[in-house]
């Protein structure tokens, strides 16, 4: 039995599938004009987590993660750079199906792109203008009238908040506290792709993609859907508007939401330009399973800061584990063994299906090492086993060393930012250069200097 904290009904509740031994599970997936940062990647592995969770208890997963590949910041970026829009989109799906497999995220059961879906999302919207819940404004665009639809609010609590029915808006991202009429089709704008359809060219709207595509591939109503708690409102929202309005049956049944990963106590987020990407950690020399277990050390409903510091801690840990498992097995069993790998067992499972408690799943493998009720090969088949959850990929990983940048280096670093906060740039960027030749790049960030080993 697996418990989940539910958003929609704000408890915990054990998990009852529509089929047995089946979990149908949509979770967002990324928008693909740049890297996915850790923030994101947080997301994705806490997915993976409840996957691996649901499978270690038996259950058959299909499990569907979107790929937005047309949108406004989509767009904007392929224009800057002069290129088609698919160039850029089928770049970022490579780094981004390359990020997970080194965090060994479990692959998903289909990953269904935006712009080879227009039909299915195109048949929704026309649904929703003949039940006249949707409705075509002034420009064109098609827009879903919330007050058309009673249970507007019911996942994000919003009935206290503000909501200015009859209000519209275009954009894909807008004002979080307020709920106004929300884009379904963009109509056609000149040097934007379109697609055809009966009531008139244009694109999609962001949220139509989730509710068209999981209808395709789990049906009306599916078990569980997950993402990272900003896609509460306004995404899930209104992607339970259009599903439950156009199919007149529940949409999901579990709503499941990860905390986000902070860094100087903010929301890690493009906008606020204060990111790290995998290939960022990786180029310090850090494995990138060190990220996942630095996701695992905190719960997924609690907030994450994200430190260097930390990191390395994770890094060292997951050394150790390696070198343990590599430790020459003793096949000497002892007193009582079996019943003590039953009892730990049954913690880890305890653990795990109260709401995905990886903190103390990970607690308890550091328990069992140091147990000496336990012969060595007893514990090592234990943590091996708990690894189908955790995901650590523990019978392959070799320790990483993490590349030491020099005190000399750090020292020149220190005083080029004291020259640069004195607005002394000249010799500034003269000792940037120097840094340079000595191999090492300097970027700045919001957030002080960035220093890593040139890439050769
Ligand atoms: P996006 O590519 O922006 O659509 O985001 C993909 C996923 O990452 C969504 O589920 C977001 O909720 C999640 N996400 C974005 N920023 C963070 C963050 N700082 N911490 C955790 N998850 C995040
Ligand atoms: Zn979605």
């Amino acid at each position: 039995m697996i418990k989940l904290y539910n958003t929609l009904t704000r408890k915990k509740q054990i998990f009852k599938p529509i089929k047995a031994k089946n979990a149908g599970m949509y979770t967002c997936g990324p928008t693909v004009y740049w890297h996915a940062h850790l923030g994101n990647l947080r997301t994705f592995i806490f997915e993976d987590i409840l996957r691996r969770s649901l499978k270690y208890n038996g259950y058959k997963i299909n499990q569907v993660m979107n790929i937005t590949d047309i949108d406004d910041k989509i767009i904007k970026k392929a224009g800057a750079e002069n290129k088609p829009i698919s160039v850029v989109t089928k770049l970022y799906t490579k780094f981004f199906l390359n990020d997970i497999k080194k965090l060994n995220i479990e692959k998903a059961e289909a990953y269904p792109k935006a712009t080879t879906h227009i039909k299915e999302m195109v048949a929704m919207i026309k649904i929703l203008l003949q039940k006249k819940i949707a409705y075509k404004g002034e420009d064109g665009s098609i827009y879903f009238n919330i007050s058309k639809f009673k249970n507007y609010g019911k996942l994000s609590g919003l009935k206290n908040r503000e909501i200015k029915i009859g209000a519209r808006i275009a954009a894909d991202e807008y004002k979080k506290e307020d709920a106004q009429d929300f884009v379904l089709w963009k109509s056609k704008r000149p040097d934007e792709p379109s697609w055809p359809a009966p009531f008139g060219p244009g694109r999609p709207g962001w949220h139509i993609e989730c509710s068209a595509m999981s209808k395709k591939y789990l049906g009306k109503t599916f078990d569980i859907h997950a993402g990272g708690v900003d896609l509460i409102f306004p995404h899930h929202e209104n992607e339970i508007a259009q599903s439950e309005a156009a199919n007149a049956k529940k949409f999901a049944n579990y709503w499941i939401h990860g905390e986000h990963l902070l860094i100087n106590n903010d929301k890690m987020s493009k906008s606020l330009k204060n990111i790290f990407t995998l290939r960022d950690i990786e180029e310090k020399g850090f494995n990138p399973l060190s990220y996942r277990y630095l996701v695992l050390t905190a719960h997924y409903r609690s907030k994450l800061n994200f430190t260097w510091e930390s990191l390395q801690a994770s890094q060292n840990a997951l050394n150790n584990l390696s070198e343990f498992l590599k430790t020459k097995t003793d096949k000497h069993q002892k007193t009582n063994e079996n019943k003590n790998i039953k009892i730990y067992e049954k913690k880890f499972l305890e653990a795990v299906n109260d709401d995905l408690n990886t903190p103390k799943a990970i607690a308890l493998v550091w328990q069992i090492i140091k147990d000496n009720k336990l012969s060595n090969a007893a514990k090592k088949q234990l943590i091996l086993n708990f690894d189908k959850v955790l995901g650590l990929n523990l019978n392959k990983i070799k320790p990483a060393k993490i590349q030491k940048i020099p005190l000399k280096i750090k020292q020149m670093a220190d005083e080029r930012e004291l020259l640069r906060r004195n607005k002394q740039f000249i010799p500034a960027d003269l000792l940037r250069k120097k840094i340079e030749q000595l191999g090492y790049t300097i970027e700045d960030t919001n957030y002080g200097h960035k220093i890593t080993p040139a890439r050769n």
